[in-house]
C-alpha cells in the first residue's frame, strides 16, 4: 500500500481532483539544471540568466552565451525552460550592464528598463537563446523581468518573435502591472507572478534589508489581493499565470496561490515534492476556499493561521 501511495506521489503536479498545476524548478546555471533535470519535475518556471555572469566583466559574446544555455537546456529534452532574460540592476548589478549610481536602485533602470536602454545586450540574449534552443530538444519560452505596461511587454514579445523565438512572457512583479495584467498578458503568451519583489513594491519594504522581513511575507493580505487581481486579469484574456517566487515553495502558500488561480509553481527543486504534496491532499475547490480565508483574514498571521486550520481539517 505504501509503495502504491508513494507512486501517487510521482509525476505531474494535480489536486486530488486531478487539476494540473506544472511544478517546475527555479535554476541559476548549468550545475542548477543538471541537478534538476534529474528529478522529477517538469521543468523550469524560472532560469535567472543573469546568475551566470555575476562575476563577469565584459558583455558574453552570443557563442560563449549559446555553449551556456545549451548545457542549461539539455537536460530537459521534451521538457519546458522558461528563461528570464537579464535582470540587472538593483539587487543584481553586473558590472556589463551597469548604468551608474542611482538613488533607488529598486526602482530605478533594473530589469526589462535597462535592456531598453542597453537593446544590443537584449538581442545578443535572444539570438543566443534561440541557437540553443534549436540545438537542443528543450521547449524554450522567454520572459522578461520588472515588465511595468502593456508597451513595454509589446517591445519585449517583438524582439523575442523577431528572433525567432515561438513564445514570450513576462514577469509580473511591479503592483501596476498586476493590476492590469489582462492588457499587460495581451501583449504575450504567459505570466509569472514574482512574488519576492511583488511584496517588496505592494508592501513599500525593500527586499535587501532583514529587518523588514514581516512587510515582505507573502502572506500579507495585500500582497494576496494583488495577486488575485492577476489572476483575474489573465484569466479574462485566456494566458496563463504562473508564481515563480520563494512563495511557491511553501506548501500552505502554494494552495492558496492555486486557488487564486496560478497554473504553475516554479520553487527551488528540494521543495517540489512536499509542494507535490499538499496539491495532492487537496480539491481545487479546497484550495480556492482556503484562499478565500486567507485574504479574508487581517494580518499575515491570521491569514497563515486560517489557510492551515482549514487545511488540517479539509483532509
Ligand atoms: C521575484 O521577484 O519574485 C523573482 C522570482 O525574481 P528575483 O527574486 O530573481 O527578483
Ligand atoms: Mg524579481
Amino acid at each position: 500500500r505504501r509503495a502504491s501511495a508513494l507512486a501517487e506521489l510521482s509525476g505531474a503536479g494535480k489536486t486530488s481532483d486531478g487539476h494540473a498545476v506544472a511544478l517546475l524548478a527555479n535554476i541559476g546555471g548549468v550545475e542548477d539544471a543538471v541537478a534538476a533535470g534529474a528529478q522529477d519535475l517538469e521543468g523550469v518556471g524560472l532560469f535567472r540568466t543573469e546568475f551566470v555572469f555575476l562575476s563577469a566583466t565584459k558583455a558574453p559574446t552570443v557563442d560563449e552565451q549559446a555553449e551556456i544555455y545549451r548545457g542549461v537546456f539539455a537536460p530537459f529534452e521534451g521538457r519546458r525552460v522558461v528563461v528570464r532574460t537579464l535582470d540587472a540592476g538593483a539587487d543584481k548589478p553586473l558590472k556589463f550592464a551597469d548604468l551608474g549610481p542611482e538613488e533607488n536602485p529598486a526602482l530605478g533602470r533594473r530589469g526589462l528598463r535597462l535592456s531598453a536602454e542597453r537593446p544590443e545586450l537584449l538581442d545578443s540574449q535572444l539570438e543566443a537563446l534561440a541557437v540553443a534552443a534549436r540545438d537542443t530538444g528543450a521547449d524554450v519560452r522567454v520572459m522578461a523581468p520588472m515588465v511595468a505596461t502593456a508597451e513595454e511587454a509589446a517591445w519585449f514579445a517583438r524582439r523575442v518573435r523577431e528572433n525567432g523565438l515561438p513564445k514570450a512572457g513576462v514577469m509580473i512583479e511591479v503592483p501596476g502591472a498586476a493590476l492590469r495584467s489582462r492588457d499587460v498578458l495581451t501583449e504575450v503568451d504567459f505570466g509569472s507572478l514574482g512574488t519576492n519583489d511583488l511584496a517588496q513594491y505592494t508592501m513599500a519594504a525593500d527586499r535587501m534589508q532583514g529587518a523588514l522581513s514581516d512587510l515582505l511575507d507573502p502572506w500579507q493580505p495585500a500582497v494576496l489581493d494583488v495577486v488575485a487581481a492577476a489572476c483575474a486579469g489573465a484569466a479574462t484574456v485566456d494566458r496563463p499565470m504562473g508564481v515563480c517566487g520563494e512563495s511557491a515553495g511553501d506548501p500552505l502558500l502554494a494552495l492558496v496561490l492555486v486557488g487564486l488561480g496560478v497554473t504553475s509553481l516554479s520553487m527551488a527543486p528540494s521543495k517540489v515534492p512536499v509542494v507535490r504534496l499538499a496539491l495532492s491532499l487537496h480539491t481545487l475547490a479546497d484550495c480556492q476556499k482556503l484562499a478565500e480565508a486567507a485574504r479574508a483574514s487581517r494580518t499575515a498571521v491570521d491569514a497563515l493561521t486560517a489557510v492551515r486550520d482549514a487545511a488540517i481539517s479539509e483532509l
